[in-house]
């Protein structure tokens, strides 16, 4: 992979690169329009990354289905699938990794501890082994994306972060790989998250602006379905992940609950004006 690609930029193509674990749906395929309208040679990885996942957490139950994922690139003109096994990524005495220190403690990072330094790592790797000119994440992993335009940053890497909208079903529900782990009612219990995000806009648009009363309205919202069990709600600044106390321009909302086993992140940008 970094063979082809060095010898890419030398002839002047320039790189897009999106970085997926597979299983694509609608809300990748927005990303890969979005790489493809601004790279001569688009690049998807497909990597279940090891690192990223907890001892107890879905590694091996992660959905994946390659030959549906090639059709989809196909269709979006995808020029190349980086598809490598773990072993590959990673040496067994690998003891070098990326650690972002500051946005990565609250939220998912709290609840997932290790999970961002799998992630830069793995952006880290794939940046040196793709080359891109530009690369695009979701923001549906709000958090996530935060985290490696900083360490794009302060890592000083020459890839521009393009941020893809996210992208939802027809009802609401944030597209995600994991929506295929739900049950018919869990399914349907999900739809929670956005009545709770919309309720906390409307509440918004009306002029309440204290966090805690919008909190405690999100709270009622998830607890009226019974088998929800929220791992967070927060309300922090867009760019730096502090906490806020009151609602400004820009404050994101970023929710994680769990159904059953399966654990859902959704998230809003909230604007006083
Ligand atoms: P994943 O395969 O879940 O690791 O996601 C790969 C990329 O797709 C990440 O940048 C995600 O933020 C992005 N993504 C996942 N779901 C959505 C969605 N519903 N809308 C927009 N981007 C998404």
């Amino acid at each position: 992979m970094q063979r082809r690609a060095l010898e890419l930029k030398r002839a002047g193509r320039t790189i897009g690169l999106v970085p997926t674990m597979g299983f694509l749906h609608e809300g990748h395929l927005s990303l890969l329009r979005l790489a493809r309208a601004r790279c001569d040679v688009l690049v998807v990885s497909i990597f279940v990354n090891p690192s990223q996942f907890g001892p107890a957490e879905d590694l091996d139950a992660y959905p994946r289905d390659f030959q549906q994922d090639e059709k989809l690139c196909a269709q979006e003109g995808v020029d190349m699938i980086f598809h490598p096994e773990a072993g590959t990524m990673y040496s067994d005495d690998a003891s070098v990794w990326i650690d972002e220190e500051l946005l990565s403690r609250g939220l998912c990072g709290a609840s997932r501890p290790g999970h961002f330094r799998g992630v830069c790592t793995v952006v880290a790797k794939l940046f040196n082994l793709v080359q891109p000119d530009l690369a695009v994440f979701g923001e549906k992993d709000a958090q996530q994306l935060r985290i490696i335009e900083r360490m794009v940053r302060d890592l000083n890497f020459p890839v521009e972060i393009i941020r893809g909208p996210i992208v939802r079903e027809p009802d609401g529900l944030a597209m995600s790989s994991r929506n295929k782990y739900l049950s018919a009612t869990q399914r349907n219990d999900a739809l929670c998250l956005q009545r709770a995000l919309g309720r906390t806009r409307e509440l918004v648009q009306k002029g309440v602006v204290d966090t805690a009363v919008l909190r405690q309205a999100m709270v009622e919202l998830i607890n009226e379905v019974p088998e929800a069990c929220i791992d967070y709600i927060e309300f922090i600044d867009d760019e730096s992940l502090a906490p806020d106390e009151i609602i400004k321009d820009r404050t994101l909302v970023a929710v994680a609950v769990k159904f059953g086993t399966t654990r859902l992140i959704d998230n809003a940008i909230l604007n006083v004006h």
